[in-house]
């Protein structure tokens, strides 16, 4: 590990010089760059169950929903160039994303 240790500005972590982009650690940037899509995909999300318990057609509140999810991958892909740890970003950020609706489901559901 190369660079001196400095802390973010925002979340107040620790970390590594080099992992640092104005004053703001990676998962600052992530998220706030993030923000407006997050925002986005929870009025969706609160739409889709809102038709969805209605028992009306939610299929394309749910392809909007997946348009706004995959624009969250391309984000997160520009910010972090290690592929392994923007899918963990992705999954991070989408299970906050989709809240307790997600939670609701069994583990064995989350898969993809
Ligand atoms: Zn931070």
């Amino acid at each position: 590990m190369t660079g001196i240790l400095v802390f973010c500005r925002n979340c107040g972590k620790q970390v590594s010089s080099t992992e640092m982009r104005d004053g703001l650690c990676l998962d600052c940037r992530v998220s706030a760059s993030l923000a407006d899509l997050r925002r986005e995909h929870a009025r969706l999300w609160r739409k889709r169950e809102r038709y969805r318990s209605a028992g009306a057609n939610f299929g394309s509140i749910g392809r909007q929903v997946a348009r706004v999810e995959n624009r969250m991958a391309d984000k997160i892909r520009e910010l972090v160039s290690n592929d392994k740890q923007a899918g963990e970003y992705l999954k991070r950020e989408l299970e906050a994303a989709r809240g307790e609706r997600y939670n609701l489901l069994p583990p064995r559901a989350r898969g993809g």
